[in-house]
């Protein structure tokens, strides 16, 4: 028997929104390392895209690379179209594109509102529906959510709203995928080190102007019963976990990945 047919995900096909760079690459790759093929997708960083698929390649399985942008709905239909085209199947979906956003409320715009829903909430109903159409019996759609949408922190209301957005939609969608017995999760990380936290994590700690960019981590590290910020690969062994045959009686939960962090 061959090393990859005794991996857990062999013969799956896993497709990770936002997949060039972050929590999505690290999940695309995870899940390549338990032998599933993956779609890894980007709307902009392609040389970034193109490192991960050689990476998940190097783990022994097949890589797509597509371009799309979540926040149009027909570059997202072409996404699963082109998925299931070169790769045969899709059986685990990991919605996590997403932007950040902080800005003063008088500041905000009503471009502003709509493009982070356009992307946060929006994208990823889409993402479900397409998912919907495309998903093997028995597979897996997570979505991204974040802890920032049970906490509440000033000049947040547009980023918080749209990861507490997704908290009710995979609620509802948990009954519509029971129909191909597929799970529907919440995946809630707190703060990881990203490209994202490396701009917003400023704005989760008090006193912050006054502090470097390494203490800053510490900060938020503090936070958590372990004394360090998460990294991708946190969230992405969480995935890995419920995308187990075992994790099957798991659906409509939010997951908050956030190594015990309460509040900083
Ligand atoms: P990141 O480092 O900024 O990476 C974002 C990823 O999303 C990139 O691959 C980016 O593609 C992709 N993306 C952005 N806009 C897109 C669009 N319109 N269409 C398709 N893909 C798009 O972010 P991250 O920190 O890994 O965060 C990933 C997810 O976790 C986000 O939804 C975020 O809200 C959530 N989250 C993060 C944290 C944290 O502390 N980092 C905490 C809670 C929740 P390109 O490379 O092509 O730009």
């Amino acid at each position: 028997m061959s090393n990859q047919a005794t991996k857990i995900l062999a013969g799956k096909v896993a497709l990770v929104t936002g997949s060039s760079r972050g929590i999505g690459a690290a999940i695309a790759l995870r899940l390549a390392q338990d032998g599933a093929d993956v779609v890894i997708n980007y709307v902009s960083s392609t040389s970034a895209a193109e490192e991960v698929a050689k990476k998940a390649r190097g783990l022994g399985v097949r890589a797509a690379i597509i371009k799309a942008d979540v926040s149009k709905a027909d570059e997202i239909a072409a996404l699963f179209a082109k998925a299931k085209e070169e790769l045969g199947r899709i059986d685990i979906v990991m919605s996590n594109s997403g932007i950040e956003h902080f800005g003063d409320l008088e500041d905000v715009s009503q471009e502003t509102f709509d493009r982070v829903y356009a992307v946060n909430v929006r994208g990823q109903f889409l993402v479900a529906q397409q998912t919907h159409k495309y998903i093997e019996e028995g597979g897996r759609l997570f979505l991204i959510g974040s802890v920032s949408a049970n906490w509440g922190l000033k000049g947040h209301a547009v980023y918080a709203s749209s990861k507490a957005a997704i908290q009710g939609m995979a609620k509802c969608l948990a009954w519509d995928f029971a129909d191909k017995k597929v799970t529907v999760n919440v995946i809630a990380p707190g703060g990881v080190q990203t490209d994202m936290a490396a701009e917003n994590a400023k704005h989760y700690v008090p006193g912050s102007d006054k502090m470097t960019p390494d203490e800053i981590v510490a900060k938020v590290g503090a936070g958590s019963p372990f004394n360090r910020m998460g990294l991708p690969s946190d969230i992405a062994g969480t995935v890995a976990l419920l995308s187990s045959p075992e994790a099957g009686w798991i659906t409509g939960q939010t997951i908050n990945c956030n190594g015990g962090v309460f509040m900083l």
